[in-house]
């Protein structure tokens, strides 16, 4: 049991201030001379006023809706015009950590069966999307969700959004501080109350987790208490200031559950007040706190509470994250069963399904941020395993779709630049044939645009829709990212590939996939995979390998090329080192010789390899280039090699 009456906060004195509001008022005036037009509709409209109108408009119909409503306000009630589906809206269903009782899961499936097309998704927030509604059927299909207590409310625009927590939070075994109560009263706090209703600068994404394993991206919310531990005492460290391509940052304060929803006050309080209301790229709390410094910010959050706090503790909640399937075991002695659901894609008929097999057995349902499902309170798991829901997604699936996040894509969402949750799916699919492997664990996460709603950079392997030149004409692509991590304090993934063009991308995937296989030690995970593998080589090593593998297997060359060699230690992640050693070991692997083993590396009539496999004759010319002894010709980096390998006719 966690308590903290080990922490004297009584007899804590007072830091030194440094007039810390002074300087979030500076950095809020240097940002406040041109306010963004959206700041002047949130100014025009008050919650009760809005919602009235909404009402309104289903009586009135589609037509009457002004653009101002449509792009902006209903979105502060969960109401989304959505292009893709003229005249129908999606609403955004808030489900607080991910939970749903019986009861509310049968109300929902209704709800998607009767308005919805029968279709949901599940998001990477734990919560619900039903699409395809009418403005007239809006009312009817809102005062459903509301008679069992869902909402639809603040999940859009500038608010807090449905608070994140560990999927297993109360039940498993690695469960220290249960949060359910402290996410119930920080809730409190804003829904439904006007002075919160769309009057922050921007949106706000909370997490809590008192759990030992990161189960919910807990360093990639703008405020995060993630569990912690201070002279023998449980409680959270605050991390302060994520959003998509950066981890919240350590605030240094300890923060024990009793004090949490101050804590979260305060802050939020801050940012409402001080944030920026200008550019709405740069104006989430992240930019607050880079402008004043988190110290500064610290001070300021002491400020507001009118008590000093104790500096951060160890961070506990740091075990590799992502969903665990098959059966769970839980505190209670019950059970949980993981259902993997691909993409998120789900239906109010599957939703029903769940809630009969959690009616059954007295259980609860969950959604877990890899768009999964978890039912929990499992006694009898061959009864449970008989339902139709466990047909369609599987307990025990390949571990390529097991962890697969895909954001909504251009079928349903207007800045899409790839259909992606299809392209996710399909990628899954080709890898569990052409790579079949058991026992493993990793995390594909795809976002259909930049915004990166899909958290491409807390995957192992993170993909971004783009559009990529080939043979002259722009077609769909993917930026390839590699190595986010839920482990210790989370890391975001960087950069790999650029502008692959999606259908090929599938292939170079497969080629990491393949030494991952290979030279993975026991059961180790993709995310300590990648991490092994970048202590050796350099991401752009990485990415070539891919490519190089890919164009070989294109030529039927036996299995590839060449692999990475993790048996040795250390490695320069100097580029122009690792082309050296790559293109040695390409040659060897054609002649059998080391391109260095004759007094005149490289001589014309040398080049045996030329006549052993001449159908890389095409190659020829590059693979020179990268075993030349003088580095001054030697190509340095990959990006040069990989311009004249895109200028082959054999790279397509
Ligand atoms: S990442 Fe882009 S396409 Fe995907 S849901 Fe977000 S905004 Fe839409």
């Amino acid at each position: 049991m966690w308590s903290h009456s080990n922490l004297n906060f009584q007899n804590t004195s007072m830091r030194s201030r440094r007039l810390p509001m002074t300087s979030l008022m500076q950095a809020n005036e240097a940002r406040s001379a041109k306010r963004h037009k959206i700041e002047t509709i949130k100014d025009s409209f008050s919650a009760s006023e809005a919602w009235d109108r909404l009402i309104g408009y289903s009586k009135t119909g589609y037509d009457s809706i002004t653009e101002e409503d449509k792009d902006f306000v209903l979105k502060s009630f969960g109401v989304f015009d959505r292009p893709a589906t003229p005249g129908r809206f999606m609403i955004r269903v808030r489900v607080p950590g991910g939970i749903l009782s019986v009861e509310q899961a049968r109300v929902l499936a209704d709800v998607a069966k009767r308005f919805g097309k029968d279709y949901i998704d599940i998001t990477t927030r734990m919560q619900i999307e039903l699409r395809y509604v009418t403005i007239e059927e809006l009312p009817e299909a809102l005062a459903l969700l509301e008679s069992v207590g869902l909402t639809s409310y603040q999940t859009g625009v500038d608010n807090f959004r449905n608070i994140i927590i560990d999927p297993l939070d109360g039940l498993a075994m690695d469960n220290i501080i249960p949060c359910v109560p402290i996410m119930n009263e920080i809730q409190a706090v804003f829904l439904k109350n006007e002075d919160w209703i769309t009057t922050m600068p921007r949106k706000f994404n909370i997490g809590l987790s008192g759990s030992l394993t990161n189960r919910c991206n807990i360093f990639g919310q703008d405020f995060a208490l993630a569990l912690a531990q201070k002279d023998g005492v449980y409680g959270f460290n605050l991390f302060l200031g994520g959003r998509v391509g950066f981890l919240a940052q350590d605030a240094n304060m300890f923060v024990t559950p009793s004090q949490a929803k101050d804590v979260f006050v305060a802050v939020a309080s801050l940012f409402k007040t001080y944030g920026f209301r200008d550019n709405r790229n740069k104006n989430r709390l992240k930019f607050l706190i880079d402008a004043v410094g988190m110290d500064e910010f610290r001070d300021a959050i002491e400020k507001q509470l009118g008590f000093a706090m104790h500096s951060s503790g160890e961070t506990l909640c740091a075990a590799e994250g992502g969903d665990y399937y098959g059966k769970i075991a839980l505190k209670d002695g019950s059970f949980a069963l993981y259902a993997a659901v691909p993409s998120g894609v789900f239906s109010g008929s599957d939703l029903a399904d769940a809630a009969e097999v959690a009616a059954a057995q007295d259980g609860a349902l969950r959604f877990t941020i890899e768009q999964n499902l978890i039912i929990t309170g499992i006694r009898d798991e061959s009864a449970a395993l008989e339902s139709p829901l466990f047909v369609k997604y599987p307990n025990r699936p390949s571990p390529y779709m097991a962890n697969l996040i895909a954001c909504a894509g251009t079928e349903h969402c207007p800045f899409g630049v790839i259909p992606n949750k299809p392209d996710a799916i399909e990628m899954g699919e080709y890898l569990a044939r052409e790579v079949p492997i058991t026992d493993a664990k990793m995390r594909l996460y795809w976002s259909a645009c930049i915004k990166g709603c899909g958290i491409h950079g807390a995957g192992d392997l993170g993909f971004v829709g783009c559009k990529t030149p080939h043979n002259g004409v722009t077609v769909l692509g993917v930026d390839i990212f590699i190595g986010g991590t839920l482990s210790g304090e989370g890391g975001e993934g960087h950069l790999l590939l650029k502008g692959i063009v999606l259908e090929h991308a599938r292939e170079y995937v497969a080629e990491l996939m393949r030494q991952y296989r290979d030279q993975r030690i026991g059961k180790e995970s993709l995310e300590k995979f990648i991490a092994r593998l970048q202590v050796r080589y350099s991401n752009h090593a990485i990415g070539f390998l891919m490519r190089w593998n890919r164009l070989m297997r294109l030529q039927n060359t036996p299995d590839g090329m060449f692999s990475f060699n993790l048996k040795k230690h250390g490695g320069s992640h100097r580029e122009i080192d690792e082309i050296f050693e790559f293109g040695t070991k390409i040659i060897h692997g054609i002649t059998g010789t080391n391109p260095y083993d004759t007094d005149e590396p490289l001589a014309e009539e040398k080049k045996s390899y030329r006549h052993k496999a001449p159908e890389l004759s095409e190659y020829a010319h590059i693979l020179e280039k990268m075993v030349e002894p003088s580095p001054l010709k030697r190509s340095e980096v990959f990006t040069q090699i990989v311009v004249e390998l895109k200028n082959l006719s054999s790279d397509q």
